[in-house]
């Protein structure tokens, strides 16, 4: 089966490749021809995720699912939240999408907080046509999944593989930092692991 998935990121497009495995084509916007940068303006995950995936719908007429990820720290009551791709850059710590910088300026908002309690969410939109058994009609029809992990924020980086907040993100199922672990272990219990394995487990329940 062939799905768009409404992103550029190579990190992303790997992880889903491998949770969904080989039953399932997943494309990338590049692979459409879909050069635009689309716009994410809503105050949610769940917004944005449509946002983009009913983009995608809209001027390419395919089936198609996006997500949006936030990370949610308690002490600083639920932010970066969808600011989290770019909370270095607009607290003064680099250019946005920087990890680096992202991590650097968490770090040093939470100093020696003893609460570092935090979660990952992940919302998957997925808008496909549909048809009602009713009316025998086909339409569009749109669909949110989400998937939580919860953890701690480390005071320091620990591992070298994954992206993002990876090397300062421990789940609390393992102690580990999801850079200290390989890339299965890490997509069966993270968020965005969930939110797909809800994803496919809709797909392949038609
Ligand atoms: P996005 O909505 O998936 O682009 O995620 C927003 C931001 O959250 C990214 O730029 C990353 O900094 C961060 N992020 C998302 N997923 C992960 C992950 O699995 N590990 C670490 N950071 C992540």
């Amino acid at each position: 089966m062939e799905l768009i998935m409404a992103t550029n990121n190579e990190h992303k497009l790997r992880e889903i490749r491998q949770i969904l495995g080989s039953a399932y084509e997943v494309k990338g916007l590049k692979d459409i021809g879909c050069l635009e940068d689309i716009p994410e303006t809503s105050n949610t995950l769940e917004g944005n995720a449509l946002q983009k995936a009913r983009y995608v719908f809209e001027h390419y007429h395919m089936g198609c699912f996006a997500d949006d990820t936030g990370l949610e720290v308690e002490a600083l009551d639920g932010a970066p939240g969808i600011f989290t791709a770019r909370f270095g850059a607009m607290n003064g710590y680099g250019d946005s999408h920087d990890s680096d910088a992202n991590i650097a300026c968490l770090l040093a908002q939470l100093k020696d907080a003893p609460n570092r309690h935090a979660r990952f969410r992940t919302v998957i939109a997925l808008i496909r046509e549909e048809r009602d058994p009713e009316t025998g009609e086909t339409k569009p029809v749109e669909h949110l999944f989400e998937g939580i992990v919860e953890g701690e924020i480390l005071t320091e980086r620990r591992g070298i593989d994954g992206f993002g907040y990876d090397p300062i993100f421990a789940p609390d199922e393992t102690g580990l930092s999801f850079a200290e672990m390989g890339p299965e272990e890490k997509n069966r219990i993270s968020h965005r692991g969930r939110a797909t394995q809800k994803l496919v487990a809709f797909l392949t329940s038609d």
